[in-house]
C-alpha cells in the first residue's frame, strides 16, 4: 500500500534561498509549508541592506531566479530596492504570501529521536512541529562588528552597511567608513559626493575592476523579451553558460584568469594618477583573490578633494574619532561599519541540536562541512539551501538554490509516499566530498592568491564551491542513496499510523 501523507515542511528565511525552496516546493504540490523570515520583509541580503549606493555587481538579467525571469531590469546593473522590489513581486506572483510569516525569528530547532520530529521554537515560544526543516537562512546575515577599542564611547552615530539607519544624516557631516570590500567601496562612493569629508579607513587594500555600473538596460530590452519569452529564457540560459567563465578563471590559472588580472592592475593605473595614492590603493595580493569588487564610481571618490584614504591601523575610538596607529585623531561626525559577516554562522545564532542531542556548534566545531551544501549527518531531516560550500562569486546562486531545492523533492516525495520517515546523510560521504573540496580547492586563485578573506573558516578552509557548474549539476541531480541512512518507522519496529504520519 502506499501511503499519501503530506510532509509539514518549516522553510527558515525567505530571502534567495527561502524563496526558492519555497516555489519549487509549491509546483511540486507540498501543501504544508511554512516559511519563518525574522525579517519584515522579504529579500533576505536584499531586505537588510539598504545602505547609500548599494547596486549589485551582478547584472540583473543573471542575478534573477530562473522561473521569474525579468524582462524590464532599469539597469544593467541594479540598484538594492529595485532587487528587493522583485523578490517581494515574485513572493505575490507564486502566491507564497499566506505560507510566509515575517518578524518570525525562529530561535531554536530540535529534533526528537523518538518520534523523528523536529520542534521549531519562535522567539515568542510559539512551537511548530515539523516532518522536515529546510535551513534557507543565508550566508551573510549577520553583521560583523569590529572589536575596536572605545567604539562605544564615541559621541555620534556607529551604524553598521547590513543595519543602515534611514535618518542618518550624512551630507554636511565629517563621515568614517571603515572597511573596503564591494560594501565599504560602495558606501565610500555614494557618501563622498555630498560629505563634508569622507575618510575611509582601509585595513587592505582591494582590486577594483572597473565597470559602468550605472548603464540603463539596452532600450527596447523590455518590449522584446516580454513579447518572447523563448527568447527571454535563451538569453538567461546563455549568461548562465557565460558565466562559466567565472568558475573558470577562480579555480584555474590560465590566461583567462591572467587577462582579468591584468584589467584590475590597469583600472587602478589608469584612474589613480597620483604615486602616493596608487600605492597606498595597491594591493600586495593577486586580484581574484579576495571577492572581486566592482566599481565604476570608488577611484574618483577617493581622489576628491573632500576624500581621505587612511592605511594606518585603528588604535581606538574616542567621543570625537578615530585614532590611528601614528597617533593622529581623526575627527568625525558618523562611522559607517562596511566590516562584513561572520559569514560561516550559516542558522546560527539559532539553536539547533540534532540526532542524540548533538548540537550544531559542536558538529561544526572545526568550521561548517555539509554534504553538497545541503545536508548534516547527526541532523536527520534537515537540509540546508545555500549551506556551507555555497558558490558565493562563481556560478549563479540562484540557479543553485533551484537545483538544491529540486534535489530535496525527491526525499519529500518519498516521504509523501510513506517510503521513508528518517533520512540522515552518512558521515562517510560527507568526508568524501570535504576531501574532494579540499583537493579541489588547492589551485583556486582564493588559496593561492596571498590574501586574506572571509571565505577562509575558522579553520583555515575556504568555504567555497570549488568546482564548476556542471559538477553541481551532476552532484545534486538525484540523491545517492547509498550516502544516506534512510529509515521508516516500521524499520524501527513502529508502524506509521494516521495520528503518526499526519494526513493520510
Ligand atoms: P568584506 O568583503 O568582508 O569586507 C569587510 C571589510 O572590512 C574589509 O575591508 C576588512 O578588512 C574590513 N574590516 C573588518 N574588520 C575590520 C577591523 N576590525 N578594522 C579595520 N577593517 C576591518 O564585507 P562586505 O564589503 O560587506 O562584503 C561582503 C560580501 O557581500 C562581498 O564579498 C560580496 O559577496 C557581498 N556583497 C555583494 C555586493 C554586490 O554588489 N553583489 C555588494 C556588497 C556586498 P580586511 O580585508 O583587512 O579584513
Amino acid at each position: 500500500m502506499t501511503a499519501v501523507r503530506e510532509p509539514r515542511i518549516v522553510v527558515i528565511g525567505a530571502g534567495v534561498a527561502g524563496i526558492t525552496t519555497a516555489v519549487v516546493l509549491k509546483g511540486a504540490g507540498f501543501t504544508d509549508v511554512t516559511v519563518l523570515e525574522k525579517g519584515s520583509d522579504v529579500g533576505g541580503v536584499w531586505h537588510w541592506n539598504r545602505y547609500p549606493g548599494l547596486t549589485c555587481d551582478v547584472p540583473s538579467q543573471i542575478y534573477q531566479f530562473g522561473f521569474a525571469p525579468k524582462p524590464d531590469w532599469p539597469k544593467i546593473w541594479s540598484s538594492g530596492p529595485e532587487i528587493q522590489r522583485y523578490h517581494r513581486e515574485v513572493v505575490e506572483r507564486f502566491g507564497l504570501t499566506d505560507r510566509l510569516r515575517l518578524n518570525t525569528e525562529v530561535v531554536s530547532s530540535v529534533y526528537d529521536d523518538d518520534t523523528g520530529r523536529w520542534t521549531v521554537t519562535l522567539g515568542d515560544g510559539e512551537e511548530l512541529i515539523a516532518d522536515f526543516v529546510v535551513c534557507a537562512t543565508g550566508v551573510l546575515q549577520n553583521p560583523a562588528i569590529p572589536n575596536i577599542p572605545g567604539l562605544a564611547d564615541f559621541d555620534g552615530p556607529v551604524v553598521h552597511t547590513a543595519r543602515w539607519d534611514d535618518d542618518l544624516q550624512t551630507a554636511g557631516r565629517r563621515i568614517a567608513v571603515i572597511g573596503t570590500g564591494s560594501t565599504g567601496v560602495q558606501v565610500v562612493s555614494a557618501l563622498q559626493p555630498d560629505a563634508a569629508a569622507l575618510l575611509h579607513f582601509t585595513r587592505t587594500p582591494q582590486w577594483i575592476l572597473w565597470a559602468p555600473m550605472s548603464l540603463p538596460q539596452l532600450p527596447l530590452t523590455d518590449v522584446v523579451l516580454r513579447a518572447a519569452p523563448r527568447l527571454h529564457d535563451a538569453v538567461y540560459r546563455g549568461l548562465l553558460w557565460g558565466s562559466g567563465i567565472l568558475a573558470d578563471i577562480v579555480r584555474k590559472d590560465s590566461w583567462r584568469r591572467r587577462a582579468v588580472q591584468a584589467y584590475a592592475r590597469l583600472s587602478l593605473r589608469m584612474q589613480i594618477a597620483d604615486d602616493d595614492l596608487r600605492a597606498a590603493l595597491t594591493p600586495d595580493y593577486q586580484p581574484l583573490c579576495k571577492r572581486q569588487v566592482v566599481s565604476g564610481t570608488y577611484y574618483r571618490a577617493i581622489r576628491s578633494p573632500n576624500a581621505r584614504l587612511i592605511t594606518s591601523d585603528i588604535a581606538e575610538v574616542r567621543e570625537r574619532g578615530i585614532v590611528t596607529a601614528d597617533g593622529m585623531l581623526h575627527e568625525v561626525d558618523a562611522i559607517v561599519l562596511a566590516t562584513g559577516f561572520r559569514a560561516h554562522d550559516y542558522m546560527r545564532p539559532m539553536t539547533v541540536v540534532g540526532r542524540d542531542g548533538l548540537t550544531i556548534d559542536e558538529a561544526w566545531d572545526g568550521g561548517p562541512r555539509a554534504y553538497r551544501m545541503t545536508a548534516i549527518p547527526g541532523f536527520p531531516n534537515l537540509f540546508t539551501v545555500l549551506g556551507p560550500n555555497s558558490p558565493t562569486g562563481s556560478i549563479s546562486l540562484q540557479y543553485t538554490a533551484e537545483k538544491t531545492a529540486r534535489y530535496l523533492l525527491d526525499w519529500f516525495e518519498r516521504y509523501r509516499r510513506g517510503e521513508i520517515d528518517r533520512v540522515e546523510v552518512t558521515e562517510e560521504a560527507t568526508a568524501e566530498f570535504n576531501a574532494q573540496v579540499v583537493e579541489a580547492l588547492e589551485p583556486t586563485i582564493w588559496n593561492t592568491g596571498g590574501c586574506n578573506s572571509w571565505y577562509f573558516d575558522e579553520s583555515g578552509t575556504v568555504d567555497l564551491w570549488p568546482f564548476d557548474r556542471r559538477t553541481l549539476d551532476a552532484m545534486l541531480g538525484r540523491p545517492d542513496p547509498s550516502h544516506f541512512h534512510v529509515t521508516r518507522h516500521d524499520d524501527l519496529g513502529e508502524v506509521p499510523t494516521a495520528a503518526d504520519s499526519g494526513d493520510l
